[in-house]
């Protein structure tokens, strides 16, 4: 790797993620480079790395994934399974497979005398029942504890093996924060799988990197924007292959839908392979899908189509906002969601003319600042939550700041009765101007039927004395 970067998001400079305030004292704090570092003397639990890093993957033809670890760690890729098949159907295919997935198992003598040997036999049972091209072996807290140099172990082995072996070291306990996940797995596709020499060039190539939330009709909508540009997409990872792993260093530019997903990638593939990369925000609502689509449109040197198209895109779409704005201007909004979604959320609530009072996003960083900041110039006196989980701080301020709507997993607002809803569809298309009016007319139709969240909070309470309510929601954030 002729990069420094290590994969854990700590290491970058200016990367906060225990953190509290309004979106504009954060700001201020920020660019005057005097937010202390923190901790949470109290945390309900965090979301691993390692989850990223396996669903970043899971999609990829003809592999074979084996997670070192005790079978606990398994446990949230039912989730990653479950989008897998979801998105196979999404794309018709009529024989959906599930992943091939394999756990080694380490037990309480494994963590003593160590992990080799059932990592060897998973490595032999996934060659021999599947005969994938790939194999990917995710690392642990167990594995990284108990010290099994998984990459020794995978170098000694794949002489004998025609699959590519290719370890991804995403211990849980090396980052809190979970996106760390995907460098891990990025890291690995550029030392194992890509060219190691410059490959040529394929004209009108865009590489366009997506996170696993995108749906299909997300991605069709994407591409087929990309597409009146006269360029042709190399969508990747997702339900993608060997070889078009390998076509990623011969692309023209490079630009991700999501703005956290690839960040890291896409500036180490400009840096050794000299691709450019247009890295903007999220393409969901009017401003951040003119962003998104001009950022990559003036890289490669296509302003003038994606202006004339924005243009037309904006005669035809923001007269029909007439409606949603007349039913949701005024409302007040809590979001919580990933870096990405969240603020890009936070923008679309804006065009129709809705208010931001709180949102809740895993880290602060210079990215999260360039956002905020964006955010700062349409939204006023909102309150930022710079938590991986901790719902207990959520509910403290959505039962303090009271929003009309909750935009996000809803599975703790909804105690409080208020319409939940979240900006995250997997058959719709979200993204783009058509997502724009899907999206406002999703809301609209959640504000209008309230009826199930508000029997949900007649009959079930959530677990927290009413005096945690009445404390400061940020009280266990503790500078060092
Ligand atoms: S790798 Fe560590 S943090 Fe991740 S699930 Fe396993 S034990 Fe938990």
């Amino acid at each position: 790797m002729p990069r420094a970067y290590s994969g854990i998001r700590e290491s970058r400079p200016y990367t906060y993620n225990d953190l509290g305030g309004t979106g504009c004292d954060l700001a201020n704090d920020f660019d005057k480079k005097c937010i202390k570092n923190a901790d949470r003397s109290f945390s309900q639990g965090l979301q691993c790395q390692q989850i990223n890093s396996i669903s970043a993957v899971l999609s990829l033809e003809d592999s074979a994934f084996i997670i070192h670890a005790p079978q606990g760690c398994a446990g949230c890729v039912s989730m990653g399974a479950d989008g897998y098949r979801v998105g196979q159907a999404h794309r018709g295919i009529h024989l959906i497979k599930n992943p091939r997935i394999f756990i080694t198992n380490l037990d309480q003598d494994d963590i003593i005398h160590g992990g080799e040997k059932k990592l060897r036999e998973a490595v032999a049972a996934a060659a021999e029942r599947y005969s994938p091209k790939l194999i990917f072996i995710f690392t642990s807290c167990a594995s990284g504890i108990i010290g099994d140099d998984v990459d020794a172990i995978i170098a000694d082995l794949q002489p004998g093996y025609t699959p590519i072996l290719v370890p991804i070291h995403c211990d849980g306990f090396r980052s809190k924060i979970c996106a760390s996940g995907f460098d891990a797995a990025f890291i690995a596709i550029q030392k194992y799988l890509l060219p190691q020499d410059p490959q040529p060039k394929e004209k009108g190539l865009i590489n366009l990197f997506a996170p696993t939330s995108i749906s299909y009709k997300d991605q069709l909508e994407i591409e087929r924007m990309l597409g009146l540009l006269g360029v042709k997409v190399n969508y990747i990872p997702f339900y993608s292959s060997l070889e078009k792993i390998r076509k990623i260093t011969g692309a023209e530019a490079s630009t991700a839908i999501c703005k956290v997903f690839a960040d890291e990638f896409m500036k180490e593939l400009d840096e050794t392979y000299g691709i450019p990369f247009a890295h903007t925000v999220m393409p969901i609502g009017v401003r951040n899908t003119d962003k998104w689509f001009l950022g990559i449109a003036d890289l490669i040197g296509k302003g003038d189509i994606a202006r004339e198209y924005v243009e037309k895109e904006h005669e035809r779409v923001l007269p029909q906002l007439g409606y949603i704005k007349e039913k949701l201007a005024g409302k007040r909004v809590f979001i919580c969601g990933g870096t990405g979604r969240s603020f890009a959320a936070a923008a679309l609530i804006n065009d129709f003319g809705m208010e931001l009072v709180g949102l809740e996003t895993p880290t602060y960083d210079l990215d999260a600042q360039i956002d905020i900041e964006y955010l700062n110039t349409m939204h006023k006196n909102y309150v930022v939550d710079v938590a991986n989980m901790q719902p207990f701080e959520q509910v403290n301020l959505v039962n303090k700041l009271k929003p009309d709507l909750f935009i996000g997993v809803g599975a703790w607002a909804a105690h409080f009765g208020l319409p939940t809803t979240h900006v995250l569809d997997p058959k719709r298309a979200t993204m783009g101007y058509d997502g724009i009016l899907y999206l406002g007319n999703k809301i609209v139709e959640q504000m209008r039927n309230p009826g199930f969240n508000r029997k949900i909070s007649r009959y079930a309470k959530l677990p927290y004395k009413q005096s945690w309510y009445e404390q400061d929601a940020f009280k266990f954030i503790k500078e060092f």
